[in-house]
């Protein structure tokens, strides 16, 4: 099956470009530089100036910190002589019985949960790697399917949105009751900039390189990409392999053919999914409040235009745009990238719409922060009929439509974008 064969020292290795394409000569990268794609400037590899110790020690060290941040009291709130104490693992519980269990799934996953099993399986790798660099052999077989999956958890690691979410949060109640920071909080915001820095320094294309050398592909020259059809790209490792392939020669994964068609339609369903969420998003209410036996509800827009009014300038302008600009902005760039895929664009275009699907990419994830806020009040403020938040039906429409836009942009093969050979390029 396989038309491949190894080449330690990589002569004659290629590479393509994850986003492009475009298939360039394979260098690996001097400890502390990063190699990009000539074309589209995308990150290929980065090489760490010390190579294993900082994934561990900042790995250790961001474990530890997500353990303090779930031991001791994380906020603290009282009104009118209540007062309450919450640590984030009771607030995740008290979010589950105020029959709100698919949020505290949510947080709990995004935040705890999904950046664990990152953290812990990237330390592992980094640890096969530098057995291999000693000399010692070891057993690839079970490494790749977790290295596919949990290299793709990258965007959705959420512990960063979730703390802009907790201080809205507290912004929002700060003008009802009293607030104050538990040990456990404080914790929380070094385990999210440890959590930012790890992610930052983890490159799987870098450890596969280290694992295993890249073999070499004869039958596909430098220069050529996705549209010449003569290769496909292995997911997990990055390795070239023949179009017939239906297993990587060098990790053995398994290897699917360019299929822009089955790709766009894919993207397009979580797309359409996401439009259709975006309705009961916008007009039922995000969120009831009870004060003093009244109950009250708000939609995203009211709750914005009443921040507005409270004199909250800044926690309005942060939820007015996480909650109704990006979101929007998000269906409709998407929309365009998708009208544009396998359009002959000048080059100037191409790039344009790569940075364009690059941007709505990265800021996606953002517009979370306002279910993180509604469910953050929902487990916190719960002071019997003095005061008490519920989440409204649209909370879960709104967290479907951030979903479902991120599904849609991760599905979605940006090297339809790429029709030109790299000759025509600048
Ligand atoms: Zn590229
Ligand atoms: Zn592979």
């Amino acid at each position: 099956m396989s038309k491949c064969r190894s080449s330690p020292q990589h002569e004659g290795v290629l590479q393509a470009c994850e986003e492009c394409g475009l298939v360039t000569p394979y260098i690996e990268p001097k400890p502390g530089y990063r190699a990009h794609c000539p074309r589209c400037q995308h990150s290929l590899q980065s090489a760490l100036t010390t190579p294993f110790q900082p994934i561990w020690a900042y790995g250790i060290a961001t474990l530890m910190m997500l353990g303090l941040s779930l031991g001791f009291p994380f906020l603290s709130f009282s009104v009118q002589g209540l007062s309450q104490e919450a640590s984030l693992w009771s607030a995740l519980i008290s979010m589950h019985y105020a029959s709100n269990s698919l949020l505290a799934m949510l947080i709990l996953l995004c935040v705890m949960i999904l950046p664990l099993i990152y953290i812990s399986f990237s330390m592992f790798i980094y640890w096969q790697a530098y057995l291999v660099q000693q000399g010692k052999t070891i057993e690839l077989k079970w490494l790749k399917p977790w290295s596919k999956r949990v290299f793709q958890f990258e965007s959705w690691l959420m512990a960063d949105v979730f703390l802009v979410g907790i201080l809205v949060a507290m912004v929002k109640i700060l003008s009802l009751a009293e607030v104050g920071f538990g040990p456990s909080f404080w914790a929380f915001c070094v385990y999210t900039l440890l959590l930012v820095k790890f992610v930052s320094l983890v490159d799987s294309s870098w450890v596969w390189d280290k694992l295993t050398p890249r073999e070499v592909t004869p039958y596909v020259r430098v220069g050529e990409s996705h549209l010449q059809h003569n290769h496909s790209v292995c997911p997990i490792c990055g390795q070239l392999n023949a179009i017939d392939a239906s297993e990587c020669c060098r990790c053995s994964g398994p290897v699917h053919k360019y299929l822009p068609a089955t790709s766009m339609q894919a993207a397009w369903a979580f797309l359409l999914a996401a439009a259709v969420f975006y309705i009961p998003a916008n007009f039922y209410p995000i969120m009831y409040t009870t004060s003093v036996g009244q109950t009250e509800a708000s939609t995203i827009i009211s709750g914005v235009v009443l921040l507005w009014h409270l004199g909250s300038y800044p926690v309005a302008s942060i939820i007015f745009f996480a909650s109704i600009v990006i979101p929007t902005a998000k269906i409709a760039s998407l929309a365009y990238l998708f009208r544009q895929a396998g359009k002959s664009n000048s080059p100037e275009q191409t790039i344009k719409n790569q940075q364009l699907y690059r941007v709505t990419e990265f800021i996606g994830r953002w517009s979370m922060i306002d279910i993180f806020v509604v469910a953050l009040l929902t487990a916190l403020v719960q002071l019997n009929e003095l005061m008490a938040i519920k989440p409204g039906p649209a909370a879960l429409s709104f967290a479907m439509v951030v979903i479902l836009t991120m599904l849609s942009a991760i599905t979605f093969d940006s090297r339809v974008l790429w029709r030109q050979s790299f000759s025509t390029n600048r």
